[in-house]
């Protein structure tokens, strides 16, 4: 498989035509032409090979010489939702990392002490749909704008819920327990041990400055369980990076 040859046509069920920016890659960038062969996926589970048969100026139509299998390599559906970073840089390159490793959805949350209140999702979608064709995947992440978190929380997940968080249990239980009895990971968890391979799942990373004591204790109280992501404190990007990759891990197929 030539990666730089695999294309994204979303409608891929009704049109033999990349879209525009694709087509301005395939023409221009790399020049291909009629005859020449490229991979083309609807970022939906689709994807075929097929042949350039029209190139006249920015149109690039294809015909489809074989459905080809990418199997899907993980088992269930993984949802990262993740308080974006002061710096776009960081989120973005989470996008990108996360999409290679292999996860479906992504969900920016709005919290207490957030850093940003706003996340031009185009953009981020731009990145998921490159890492998707550069990691040779036929599903495009789901990208989910800005949410409030209170509001988040209170909706209804399939499957298993975690909310990752630096606090002691004793903090968020509002129990004074003495500096001695405290663990590095503050009695929670570890998120692998805890993940159940045959359940959808959802992962909470808080901002930079973590989830306030108040949203940990929300969160538990619609059924999201309080995990550990080890002993070193993470820094958010680190910490969503690492629930995916936990996550499709204990999903792999
Ligand atoms: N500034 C905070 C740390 C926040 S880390 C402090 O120094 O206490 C940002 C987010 O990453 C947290 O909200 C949490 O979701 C996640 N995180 C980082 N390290 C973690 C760990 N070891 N266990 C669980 N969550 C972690």
């Amino acid at each position: 498989m030539k990666e730089f040859r695999y294309f994204y046509a979303p409608e891929l069920a009704v049109s033999d035509e990349l879209p525009a920016d694709e087509a301005a890659h395939c023409l221009r960038v790399l020049r291909l032409q009629v005859g020449d062969e490229i991979w083309v996926t609807d970022g939906k589970g689709r994807c075929c090979r097929a042949e350039i048969v029209a190139d006249g100026g920015k149109r690039c139509r294809f015909r489809i010489v074989e459905e080809e299998s990418l199997p899907r390599e993980w088992t269930s559906h993984l949802h990262l939702a993740v308080a974006p970073t002061k710096n776009i840089d960081r989120m973005e390159w989470l996008a990108e990392k996360a999409t290679e490793i292999g996860f479906d959805e992504l969900t920016f949350l709005d919290c207490r002490y957030s850093e940003r209140k706003v996340v031009k999702t185009e953009r981020i979608d731009k990145i998921l749909v490159a890492a998707m064709k550069q990691s040779h995947k036929a599903f495009k992440p789901v990208l989910n704008g800005m949410e409030d978190f209170r509001r988040f929380v209170a909706r209804d997940f399939p499957g298993q819920k975690f909310i990752a968080h630096c606090y002691d249990e004793s903090d968020i239980e509002g129990r004074g327990v003495g500096a001695e009895e405290k663990t590095m990971d503050g009695g929670k968890p570890f998120l692998l041990d805890v993940l159940d391979a045959t359940q959808d799942t959802l992962v909470m990373v808080g901002p930079e400055g973590d989830f306030s004591v108040e949203e940990v204790r929300l969160a538990l109280q619609h059924g999201f369980r309080p995990v550990s992501l080890g002993r070193s404190r993470l820094r958010t990007e680190t910490a969503a990076l690492v629930s995916v990759h936990l996550m499709r891990i204990r999903h792999a197929r």
